[in-house]
């Protein structure tokens, strides 16, 4: 039985009120933004919509028939108007007259773009035929999992035309391209009374002469599929269950020791950010007898395998005796086995002219009675995989409940795999920024330095958590950076550096999030200021507890992420002039400042052998934006230098050689620097980012 919410049936969202008024161009957004909404209806990029609509020629002020639908890479879900590629039908039909064949359909799409209406820069995609071709007025290509169940059943033709009589036809599987255009078309010729078609291993296609009409007509063909299976899977999920479900807290313990070393053995080629998924859907398959042999037989749409590779990788793991020990021990040559078995797929398959071998390391790792992990070079990366991966359970369970699931023919995949066409989009993919796949920890991330400095380290790709005891600050920060930078790459943690348990229990959270670790900036801290005399042990305490303490606790848990996910780490520290020189009145926070430094050097002698680098940036006077700033210690050093604390800004940049203030900013391009490949042979360093201060050269 599909579970509850795959069960529910999808509600029809069409307002005429809202469409009234629309030209068909806005109602084809309008269609395309519902069906997207609801992933039953179709994964996140997969499918697309079209409009077949009457506008006037800007050359000729003739009415002309033109094809707007969903051009390459958008999302049906999210597009918007400049998302629809724009082509004169009478040219897409003419082109029928040059087609050499279906061993020459991949050079269709080179002749595309000269059928574009009104120099529109979206680039048509390689769906656009099927569209062109079906001889109706409004076209949907979904995959939806309920129909896919039945493309991807052994006998699917038959599931089909059984679900449907024969206002669904059945076409076998074929690669999307030009040829499946003419196919499509000459279906609707021979019957056309149909309100769709099934193709094998893939989706549906369903048409309608309104725009209403082909998404009611969609909804209704798809709710039939999901109503069909209700009542014929009624057996229990892919065969029943063979293991134990952990509990939320032991299955999240499991994934947080699995995931740094999985991406240590993934990430020589290219870093790599994780995911963690453990839904019901995902649970109900890792714990199942059909766990081995249907993760074997791979996925079936196209849409599927392209985002978590031909099969996934299951993690000997028992729940029933859990030891994760063992687990661990075994992942390097269970990962060296799926990287020979991808090499020999490869080998078994490659044409004259295939591109060479992509990475050949597995995107899903099913962990039994635990859940799923994936990886990919960034997170969004990872967690579509892991919801393309849910969508081939659906399929899984839906196919395997009611007939037999196939999998594509591995000759089908590769050819899709490593088509020419995938391989040129690849290759106009943007090269990747500095940090891209790497994750960084910045404690006090809320605040000046330490959101400064996440907002360096995101703007070169790196994926960041920040660490802060300050509640509020901490939401507005990540509020402000997911805005500015997409919601998957950032994440928070309350952290009190000063406590064992809660520095521990925020990296198992960045763990979870990410999957690993690169970076740690320690950042956190405070300043006090009092004679020596009225110095109490509570204060010299607090700064002893909060620099050096809390610096050595954040250390010391990077360190043993660092060495079990072998590839390396860097950590920056951001200590202060003070450290290296003495101020007068703050005894406490210059001695645990030097405190760091020398922390800071221990732990580039220790970590050096495991590449694992540690580096000081030195700031003075960073006034703006720093919470250390406000109140107190301002008044205090004002206080010491008998001035208003409004002149202290100019007092600091008057005193500093180059007569410069020093911002956030600036000390954020120190540690991007030290944290990135940039400076891949320093450690031990200190870098001074206070405008010149002879009293704290190094010597
Ligand atoms: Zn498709």
């Amino acid at each position: 039985m599909l579970d509850k919410h795959q069960g529910a049936r999808l509600a029809n969202l069409w307002d005429d009120g809202k469409a009234a008024g629309m030209t068909e161009p806005e109602k084809l957004l309008y269609r395309s933004n519902l069906l997207g909404s609801d992933k039953r209806i179709t994964n996140y990029g997969g499918g697309n919509t079209s409009a077949k609509v009457m506008e006037k020629d800007p050359l000729t002020g003739e009415m002309v028939e033109v094809l707007w639908v969903k051009g390459s890479g958008g999302d049906v879900g999210t597009i918007k108007m400049d998302g629809f590629s724009t082509l004169y039908m009478d040219k897409l039909r003419a082109l029928k007259g040059i087609y050499r064949g279906v061993e020459f359909e991949d050079e269709m799409v080179g002749y595309l773009p000269h059928c574009t209406f009104n120099l529109n820069p979206r680039a048509a995609s390689i769906d656009t035929p099927l569209h062109a071709y079906v001889p109706k007025p409004h076209v949907d290509h979904m995959h939806p999992d309920a129909i896919i169940a039945i493309a991807a059943s052994k006998n699917s033709r038959e599931l089909t035309s059984k679900i449907f009589g024969v206002e669904i036809g059945w076409l076998p599987w074929k690669r999307p391209g030009y040829e499946l255009g003419l196919w499509l078309e000459k279906f609707c010729q021979e019957n056309p009374d149909a309100r769709g078609v099934v193709l094998e291993s893939h989706g549906l296609f369903t048409w309608g002469d309104t725009a209403k009409e082909a998404y009611e007509t969609t909804i209704e063909i798809i709710n039939r599929a999901i109503a069909w299976f209700e009542t014929e899977n009624t057996g229990p999920a892919f065969g029943g269950r063979s293991k134990p479900v952990l509990a939320a807290a032991d299955r999240a313990a499991i994934a947080k020791k699995l995931m740094p070393v999985i991406r240590g053995l993934i990430s020589a080629g290219e870093s790599k950010v994780g995911h963690f998924d453990d839904s019901q859907a995902v649970l109900d398959f890792v714990t199942s007898t059909s766990l081995e042999p249907l993760a074997a037989l791979g996925t079936s749409c196209p849409d599927h395998f392209l985002r978590t590779k031909i099969r996934p990788l299951v993690v000997d793991f028992d729940p029933a005796q859990p030891d994760v020990g063992n687990t661990l021990a075994g992942l390097p040559e269970a990962i060296a086995t799926y990287r020979a078995d991808y090499a020999a797929y490869y080998e078994r398959c490659k044409r004259a002219d295939s591109p060479a071998m992509r990475d050949p390391n597995a995107v899903v790792y099913l962990v039994p009675g635990v859940g799923m992990i994936t990886f990919a070079k960034d997170k969004a990366t990872a967690r579509i995989s892991a919801e393309f991966y849910v969508n081939a359970i659906n399929v899984m369970r839906g196919a395997s409940g009611v007939s037999t699931y196939v999998g594509l023919p591995e000759q089908e995949a590769f050819d899709i795999e490593y088509w020419l066409l995938e391989e040129a989009k690849l290759q106009r993919m943007p090269k990747p920024k500095s940090l891209a796949g790497r994750i960084a920890l910045v404690t006090g991330g809320a605040g000046g330095i330490g959101k400064a400095t996440a907002n360096r380290l995101m703007q070169e790709g790196a994926c960041v958590v920040l660490a802060d005891i300050d509640e509020t600050a901490l939401e507005a920060a990540q509020t402000e950076l997911s805005t500015r930078y997409g919601k998957d790459f950032v994440r928070s943690v309350n952290m009190n550096v000063t406590s064992e348990a809660a520095v521990e229990s925020g990296f198992g959270d960045a763990l979870l999030a990410f999957g690993g670790l690169d970076i740690l900036v320690s950042n956190a801290g405070l300043a006090t200021s009092a004679a020596v005399e009225d110095t109490t042990l509570a204060l010299w305490n607090k700064n002893m507890d909060i620099l050096a303490t809390g610096y050595f606790l954040v250390s010391r848990e990077a360190f043993r992420i660092f060495r079990n996910q072998k590839a390396g780490g860097n950590v920056v520290f951001v200590a202060s002039k003070n450290g290296l020189a003495a101020s007068p009145g703050a005894s406490a926070y210059c001695t645990a400042k030097a405190a760091e430094i020398h922390l800071a050097r221990c732990l580039a002698l220790e970590g050096a052998s495991a590449q694992i680098r540690v580096n000081v940036v030195n700031p003075d006077a960073v006034l703006r934006g720093s919470k250390i700033w406000t109140g107190e210690w301002k008044e205090q050093r004002a206080a010491a230098y008998k001035m208003d604390v409004d002149e202290l800004e100019a007092h600091y940049r008057e005193r500093s050689m180059l007569k410069l203030s020093v911002f956030p900013e600036d000390i954020a391009e120190a540690i991007y620097f030290l944290a990135s490949d940039m400076s891949a042979k320093s450690t031990g360093n200190i870098v001074n980012v206070d405008a010149g201060n002879a009293q704290s050269f190094t010597r």
